[in-house]
C-alpha cells in the first residue's frame, strides 16, 4: 500500500524559532505551507531556553535588587523566592506563547503536522504518522539537544532542559562547562540561593568573549561567593551517599554536592532525518553546511538555525530563515550579515558583544587597532556601598577610529547593546559617539564618553 501523499509548495520540517520563521515568511508570500514538528511549538528558545532561562534571569535580577535595597534603606527581609509560585507564572508566559503560534498558524493557513519526518529524497518528506509530503521547497530547522561528557557515572547529571524541571535551587550545586549555559545558569542559581561550583576545563570563561571582560565576570561570581575551578579535566562522576562528586584526571575528588549541571555543549539534530539519502552535506560535528543564503548543496533544500554551521543564536535562526524565504518566494536576496551578530549572555552581571574583540582585532589589523575602556562603578551599587563594578570596552581601527566591537559587562548591558549595534553596523567611528549627547546619569552614556 502507498502511503498517503500531499503537495506543498514548501515543508518545513522543525517547529522551533527558524522553522516557524520560515513558514510564516514563505506563507506570507503566498505559498503553500507544511510545518512538521512532533513537539511543543517553538523548540528550545520558547520551551527550554531563551524564554524560561530570562524569567529565572529576571527572578535572579530582582533578588540582587533586593538585596541591594536593604543597604539603601529598605526594610525589607532577605528574598526567599517562592518556586511554585514563579513557575505558574513562568509557564503562564510559555502557554501565552504557544496560544499566540496556534492563532497566527491558523491566520497564514499553514498546515501543522504534529509528527517526526525525515527527508526520503529533495523533495519529499516521510513523517512518522504514514503521510508522505511533497514540495519543491523544504527547510530544515531541527535544532540540537544538549551533550553529556563521556565519563564513567555522567548519568548521574542533568542537562540544561532538566533545570526547567526543577521545583527548587539545589543547595549545592556542580555545573561543568564554561561556555554560555554553563555561565548563566551559574550565575541565576547562585542568586536564586544554590550554593554554585563552576568547574571549566579550559583557563577562562567564554572563549567567545573578550578575556578581559570575561576575567572581570569571573571576579564577580567569585565575589558573590561562587567558587570556579579552571583547568578541571572531569574523569568521572561518582555517587555518594548523600549526593554527588566529581573526580578528575589526576585522582582528586571534589566536595559533595546535591546536584550536577552538565552544560557542555550542544549536538545537531541531524542523524535520522534522511539526510544521506537526499544528498544533504554535513561538517564533521553533524552541522548542515549552508551557504549565504542558508541553500544546502542540494537544490531545493534549505536549512537554518541550530543544525547549521551558523551561530545558534534566535534571532540568527529567526533573520536567516527570513532572507531565505525572501529569496525563494518574494523578490529579496539580501544574505545575513554574520560578522556583525550582537549577543549577550545573561551572566550577573550580563555580558554583551558586537563585533571583533581586542585579540580577534590586533589579529586582524595589527597596530591600527586602538581600545579604549570605561570602568565604573554602577550609581546604584555606588550608593548601596557595593563594590561591583562595570567594564565597557570599544575596539577601533585606523585613523578614523571605525568602531569594530563592542563589549560591555555590567547593569543594563543586555539592554544597552542594541542601539549600539546598529551604529556599528552603520560603520561608527569615535567621532560619531563622541558627536552623540550623553543621556545622564546612566550606564550607557559611557559608550559615547569613552576616550
Ligand atoms: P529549535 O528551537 O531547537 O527547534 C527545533 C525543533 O525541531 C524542535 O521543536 C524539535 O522538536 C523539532 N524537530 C527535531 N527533529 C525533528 C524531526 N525529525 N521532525 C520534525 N521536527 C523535529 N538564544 C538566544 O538568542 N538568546 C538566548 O537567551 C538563548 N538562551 C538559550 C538558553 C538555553 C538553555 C539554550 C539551550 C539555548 C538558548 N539559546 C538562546 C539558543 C536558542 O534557543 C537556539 O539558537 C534556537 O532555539 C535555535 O532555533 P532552531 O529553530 O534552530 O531550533
Ligand atoms: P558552548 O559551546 O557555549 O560551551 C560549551 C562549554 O562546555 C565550553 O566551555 C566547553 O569547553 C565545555 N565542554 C565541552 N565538552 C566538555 C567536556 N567533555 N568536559 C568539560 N567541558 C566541556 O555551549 P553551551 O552548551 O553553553 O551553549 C550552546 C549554544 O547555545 C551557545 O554557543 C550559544 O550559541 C547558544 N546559547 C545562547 C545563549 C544566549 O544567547 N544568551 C544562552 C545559551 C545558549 P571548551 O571551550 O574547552 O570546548
Amino acid at each position: 500500500m502507498t502511503a498517503p501523499q500531499r503537495r506543498f509548495d514548501l515543508v518545513v520540517i522543525g517547529g522551533g524559532s527558524g522553522g516557524l520563521a520560515a513558514a510564516f515568511r514563505a506563507a506570507s508570500h503566498g505559498a503553500r505551507v507544511a510545518l512538521c514538528e512532533p513537539a511543543l511549538l517553538g523548540g528550545t528558545c520558547v520551551n527550554v531556553g531563551c524564554v524560561p532561562k530570562k524569567a529565572m534571569w529576571l527572578a535572579a535580577d530582582l533578588a540582587d535588587r533586593l538585596r541591594l535595597a536593604k543597604p539603601l534603606g529598605f526594610d525589607v527581609p532577605s528574598p526567599a523566592l517562592d518556586w511554585p509560585k514563579f513557575l505558574a507564572h513562568r509557564q503562564r508566559y510559555i502557554d501565552g506563547i504557544h496560544a499566540a503560534y496556534r492563532r497566527k498558524l491558523d491566520e497564514h493557513g499553514i498546515t501543522v503536522v504534529p509528527a517526526r519526518a525525515r527527508l526520503l529524497d529533495a523533495h519529499s518528506v516521510a513523517c512518522d504518522s504514514g503521510e508522505v509530503l511533497q514540495a519543491e521547497y523544504v527547510v530544515i530547522a531541527t535544532g540540537g539537544r544538549p551533550r553529556r561528557p563521556d565519563v564513567p557515572g555522567a548519568e548521574l547529571g542533568g542537562m540544561s532542559d532538566d533545570v526547567f524541571e526543577w521545583t527548587a535551587p539545589p543547595p549545592r550545586l556542580a555545573i561543568v562547562g564554561g561556555g554560555y549555559i554553563a555561565v548563566e545558569f551559574a550565575g541565576v542559581l547562585q542568586a536564586l540561593g544554590s550554593q554554585v561550583e563552576l568547574f571549566v576545563r579550559g583557563t577562562r570563561l567564554l572563549d567567545g568573549f573578550d578575556a578581559e571582560l570575561a576575567a572581570r565576570l569571573a571576579d564577580d561570581y567569585r565575589q558573590s561567593g561562587m567558587r570556579l575551578h579552571f583547568g578541571h579535566r572531569l574523569a568521572a562522576v561518582e555517587p555518594d551517599d548523600e549526593g554527588i562528586r566529581l573526580r578528575d584526571e589526576t585522582g582528586a575528588t571534589s566536595d559533595r554536592f546535591d546536584a550536577l549541571l552538565f552544560a557542555t555543549g550542544r549536538t545537531p539534530n541531524s542523524d535520522d532525518l534522511g539526510l544521506d539519502a537526499a544528498g544533504v552535506a554535513r561538517d564533521e560535528r553533524g552541522r548542515i553546511v549552508v551557504d549565504a543564503f542558508n541553500a544546502t548543496n542540494v537544490d531545493g533544500v534549505f536549512a537554518v538555525g541550530d543544525i547549521t554551521t551558523d551561530p545558534a543564536l534566535t534571532p540568527v535562526a529567526i533573520a536567516a530563515a527570513r532572507r531565505a524565504m525572501d529569496r525563494v518566494f518574494g523578490d529579496g536576496a539580501r544574505a545575513l550579515d554574520r560578522e556583525l551578530v550582537p549577543t549577550v549572555v545573561f551572566s550577573k552581571p550580563p555580558l554583551a558583544r558586537v563585533g571583533l574583540d581586542e585579540a580577534e582585532a590586533r589579529a586582524r589589523h595589527g597596530d591600527a587597532v586602538h581600545v579604549y575602556r570605561a570602568d565604573f562603578r554602577p550609581m546604584l551599587h555606588a550608593l548601596a556601598e557595593s563594590p561591583r563594578r562595570s567594564l565597557f570596552k570599544l575596539v577601533c581601527v585606523g585613523e578614523e577610529r571605525r568602531v569594530v566591537g563592542l563589549h560591555l559587562l555590567g547593569e543594563g548591558a543586555d539592554e544597552i547593546l542594541q542601539g549600539f549595534a546598529v551604529a556599528v553596523k552603520l560603520g561608527a567611528t569615535l567621532d560619531d559617539l563622541h558627536d552623540t549627547v550623553a543621556i545622564h546619569p546612566t550606564s550607557a552614556e559611557e559608550v559615547v564618553l569613552m576616550r
